[in-house]
């Protein structure tokens, strides 16, 4: 049975970015760049004014001085005359700087009347211009392949006049559920059934990293059904499957992958929730076997599933952050296995504490609601005391944001 880390370590050495496509580049959004971009030009593109002002010759402008006005120039609008000795061209910010001046005084530093302006300042060569090539030279690789695009990087993309940018496929992801007790959410409840949360829990999981979910209902505890339905799930790119993986006597998920030329990689792994996951590989596409148990199956999904996911969608960094923290509950743990316990972060002077966000007890959803951590909490360790260090995943549903 792997480890915790051998188990992830298998899995993200089983996937590979998917291919490219290209999309609009609004749409790239959040998505991973496939290929190198090159800057098919300088940027700016001419030398122009970082200010509203007088564009002059600073040698004009060794001490005070009162120049002639030769000219206007608002942003858009070029200029071909050069500006003589003993004149300035009024120009706005973002303007080309007329030929001939090789300097901008700024409105607040001159006074201008009647076809005239006094420069009461000295004026330095190259003062406020903003030179051709000084952002971005032709040819640089302005954005590398890998690169996750966060309105910058489509801002940049946009000033070079991109409409369509080429990024990794999003993945499509098959998911299942399994179980003769499961009714569809809107059914109306009946002794002995439970409603089917897994499905939407985990089509919403999968949706969070950029992926598309396929949503493929729900496989009863029998051979034909499995078969049916997990054969259509094998088409997708991955196929996540809930429940039916432990060593019940209804348990065929694995039997019939296996009868459907599934190559099992691994069934178990030691940690805590979660121990019974599967994981196995269809023509090089993975397929995730989790617990049926709500809180197992998303925390083996935010373990296991989520990272091969980005990994597969070109995102080079996959893990969530991990911080240090202080306990403030005692927490039982038993030595043996990885446990990963849900726990509510405070940030206190720059150092982060956490309480245990509920009762521990798997069948406890609600304790994943008030987690924005999990606690990874390694196989040797025993019970926790307050005052301990611990690891943490961040999982914040809102990325950590702080309070206004
Ligand atoms: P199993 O892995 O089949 O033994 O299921 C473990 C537990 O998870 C049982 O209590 C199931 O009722 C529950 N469970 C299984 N599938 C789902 C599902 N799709 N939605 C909600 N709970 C489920
Ligand atoms: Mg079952």
């Amino acid at each position: 049975m792997p480890t915790f880390e051998e188990a992830r370590k298998i899995i993200l050495d089983s996937v590979v970015p998917l291919g490219a496509e290209k999309v609009e580049t609004l749409e790239a959004i959040g998505r991973v760049l496939a290929e190198d971009v090159n800057a098919p030009w300088d940027m700016p593109l001419w030398d122009n004014t970082a200010m509203d002002g007088y564009a002059v010759r600073s040698e004009d402008c060794r001490e005070p001085v009162v120049l002639r006005l030769a000219g206007f120039l608002p942003a858009g609008s070029a200029m071909t005359d050069a500006v003589q000795s003993g004149a300035a061209v009024k120009v706005l910010t973002g303007a080309p700087i007329p030929p001939g001046a090789d300097a901008v005084v700024p409105f607040e530093e001159a006074d201008e009347a009647e076809g005239y302006v006094a420069i009461r300042g000295k004026v330095k060569p190259g003062d406020h211009i903003r030179f051709k090539g000084e952002d971005v030279k032709t040819g640089e690789t302005i954005l590398p392949a890998g690169t996750v695009l966060r309105p910058s990087e489509i801002s940049m993309l946009a000033s070079f006049g991109k409409l369509f940018v080429p990024v990794h496929r999003r993945v499509r992801v098959a998911v299942l559920s399994t179980g003769d007790e499961l009714l569809e959410p809107g059914e109306p409840l009946a002794p002995g059934k439970i409603i089917n949360s897994n499905s939407l829990a985990l089509a919403a999981a999968v949706r969070q990293t950029g992926a598309v979910p396929i949503m493929l209902g729900i496989a009863r505890d029998n051979r034909e059904s499995l078969r049916e339905k997990l054969a259509e799930g094998l088409k997708a790119d991955v196929l996540i499957t809930s429940a039916g993986v432990s060593a019940g006597d209804r348990d065929y998920v694995r039997d019939v992958l296996d009868e459907l030329q599934v190559e099992q990689v691994f069934w178990k792994v030691d940690i805590k929730p979660g121990r019974p996951t599967a994981f196995a590989l269809h023509e090089g596409n993975p397929v995730f076997s989790l617990p049926g148990n709500p809180v197992s199956s998303l925390l083996t999904f935010e373990e296991f599933v989520r990272p091969a996911l980005l990994k597969m969608m070109g995102h080079r960094r996959v893990l969530r952050p991990l911080i240090s923290a202080t306990l403030r509950d005692d927490i039982r743990k038993k030595p043996g296995r990885v446990n990963f316990i849900r726990v509510a972060l405070e940030q206190e002077n720059g150092e982060f504490f956490a309480r245990s966000a509920g009762k521990q007890d798997t069948g406890f959803l609600k304790t994943l609601l008030m987690a924005d951590g999990i606690a990874v909490v390694p196989a040797g360790q025993g019970d926790l005391k307050a005052g301990d260090r611990v690891d943490v995943q961040l999982i914040a549903g809102d990325g950590g944001l702080m309070e206004a």
